[in-house]
C-alpha cells in the first residue's frame, strides 16, 4: 500500500478464512468498504480483513454482481500496478426504519450507505388499535418509497423500534404504555403481510443506540444513550455491541432512585426517575401547579407531547415555575445517569428521542456538570455528555440498521427476533 492510497478506518470485526463462514466474510469486507467513503481497493480490503487474496476478489465480484459496490477508476500513484478502487454503491440497497412512539410515528428510508432518503413523522393516532396503527405504518412505508422513486425491488426490509417489554421469542410487543389495546401484538408479522417485505423488529432504547453507533460521529465503543420519548429508559453499548439483555429488554431504568423524597411511584417506592421525571409525570406536575393549563382531555401520548410543549415553552419564555420542573428534572436525570455510568464505567453519555429537541438546551446546561461530579472516577476521566446528532429520527434510523446490518454489519446482527 502507497502512502497516497486512502486508509479506511480498519473494520470492527477480521475475518476469517474458513469457507462455511461466507457470509460473515462478506460483511466484514462490506464494513471495510463502507467506512471508506472515497474508495478502497482489493489490497487495501485483504489487510485489512485479514482474508486470503482471492477470497476478498470472490466476495468483491459477488457485491459486484449484486449491485452493492461498483468499480470506480484505478488507483494509479505509487509503485506496482494500478489498483481499481471498488466502493459502496448507495443505491446498492435500501431499508425503511420505523420508530413507533405513543406521541409520535416516525419514518425512514435509508440507502445503503445509511443516508436518509426520505422521511416522515405522524403524530400517533388517538385510536391506537394495533391493526390500525399497523395499516398507518404500511401505509407510510409504501408513500415513502412512491415519493423517492426509488427501486422497491432493493429494498432489504423494514425495522420497526417499539416500546417494551418486547417478547423476543414470540416477535410480539407485550403491553407498552400508552399503547390502548396493545397487548402481545405481533407487529412484526402483521407488518411483514401487509407489505410483503422482511421486517425485523426491536425495542426503541436499543434502536436509538444502534442508529448512534451506525451513523453517528462519534465512535465510543462503550456509551449509554438515555431516550427521551413519551417513555424513557437507555440503550447500553458495551464493546461496540448493544447489550439486548436475556429477553431483549434491557435498559429498564425507570425505578432508580433518584430523589428519597421525591413523588410516590406505581412500583411502591419513592422518588423513581419514572415517578420524577417521566415527560406525562412533568406534564402532570405543572398541571397540579398552574404552570400550564389543565385542560388536557386525554392521556395520550398526543395530548402529553402537545402539554409537555408548552411546558417547555412557558420555561423557555422566563415562567420561572416552568424552568423549576424541568431544572429539577434534569437534576434527578443526571443522578440516575451517573448511577449508570459509575456501574458500567463508560466514557460517553448521548441523550435522544423524539422529546429530547424540546429540553435539549436546559438538559444540556446541567447533566454534564452533576455527571461529572459523581464519577467515582472523575480524577482521571469523567463521561462527556451531549445529544444525538441524529435529532427525532435517531430510533427510526436505527430501526432501518436493524436491517441493513443484516448485510453491512456484523455486530448488530444480533439485535434482530425471531428467524
Ligand atoms: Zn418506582
Amino acid at each position: 500500500m502507497t502512502d497516497s492510497e486512502p486508509r479506511p478506518s480498519a473494520p470492527r470485526h477480521p475475518g476469517t478464512n474458513l469457507a462455511h463462514l461466507g457470509d460473515f466474510n462478506q460483511a466484514v469486507v462490506l464494513d471495510a468498504v463502507r467506512r471508506a467513503p472515497d474508495g478502497v481497493s482489493r489490497t487495501v480490503l485483504r489487510d485489512q480483513t485479514g482474508l486470503a487474496a482471492q477470497t476478498v476478489s470472490n466476495i468483491v465480484r459477488r457485491l459486484l454482481d449484486a449491485g452493492m459496490v461498483v468499480e470506480s477508476g484505478k488507483q494509479t500513484r505509487g509503485p506496482g500496478k494500478p489498483r481499481t478502487i471498488v466502493k459502496l454503491d448507495p443505491d446498492g440497497g435500501y431499508a425503511a426504519g420505523v420508530h413507533l412512539d405513543p406521541a409520535v410515528i416516525t419514518c425512514v428510508l435509508l440507502d445503503l450507505a445509511g443516508a436518509t432518503r426520505a422521511r416522515a413523522a405522524i403524530p400517533t393516532p388517538l385510536d391506537t388499535d394495533p391493526h390500525r396503527i399497523i395499516a398507518l405504518v404500511a401505509d407510510q412505508v409504501r408513500r415513502l418509497v412512491d415519493e423517492s422513486e426509488i427501486d422497491r425491488g432493493r429494498i432489504a426490509g423494514i425495522g420497526i423500534a417499539t416500546p417494551g417489554p418486547i417478547d423476543e421469542d414470540a416477535s410480539e410487543v407485550v403491553d407498552p404504555p400508552l399503547l390502548f389495546g396493545w397487548h402481545r401484538v405481533p407487529f412484526r408479522r402483521i407488518l411483514a403481510e401487509e407489505t410483503s417485505l422482511a421486517v425485523e423488529s426491536g425495542k426503541d432504547t436499543a434502536a436509538v443506540a444502534i442508529g448512534e453507533m451506525w451513523a453517528g460521529s462519534d465512535t465510543a465503543d462503550d456509551f449509554v444513550f438515555f431516550y427521551v420519548g413519551t417513555g424513557f429508559g437507555v440503550g447500553v453499548v458495551h464493546a461496540g455491541e448493544v447489550v439486548r439483555g436475556t429477553s431483549g429488554n434491557a435498559g429498564e431504568i425507570g425505578h432508580i432512585i433518584v430523589d428519597p423524597d421525591g413523588p410516590p411511584c406505581e412500583c411502591g417506592l419513592r422518588g423513581c426517575l419514572s415517578a420524577c421525571c417521566m415527560p406525562s409525570n412533568l406534564v402532570r406536575e405543572a398541571e397540579s401547579l398552574g404552570v400550564i393549563p389543565d385542560d388536557r382531555v386525554s392521556r395520550s401520548g398526543p395530548a402529553i407531547s402537545a402539554s409537555f410543549t408548552r411546558l417547555c415553552d412557558a420555561a423557555g419564555a422566563g415562567d420561572e415555575r416552568a424552568g423549576a420542573i424541568l431544572d429539577t428534572a434534569a437534576d434527578r436525570v443526571a443522578r440516575g445517569i451517573s448511577v449508570i455510568t459509575n456501574l458500567l464505567d463508560v466514557d460517553r453519555v448521548v441523550f435522544g428521542g423524539p422529546f429530547w429537541p424540546r429540553i435539549a438546551d436546559r438538559f444540556l446546561a446541567r447533566v454534564p456538570g452533576i455527571v461529572d461530579e459523581l464519577a467515582i472516577g472523575r480524577e482521571f476521566h469523567s463521561p462527556r455528555v451531549d445529544g444525538t446528532e441524529l435529532g427525532e429520527d435517531v430510533g427510526a434510523i436505527g430501526a432501518a440498521c436493524l436491517v441493513l446490518s443484516r448485510r453491512l454489519g456484523v455486530r448488530s446482527a444480533k439485535l434482530r427476533i425471531g428467524p
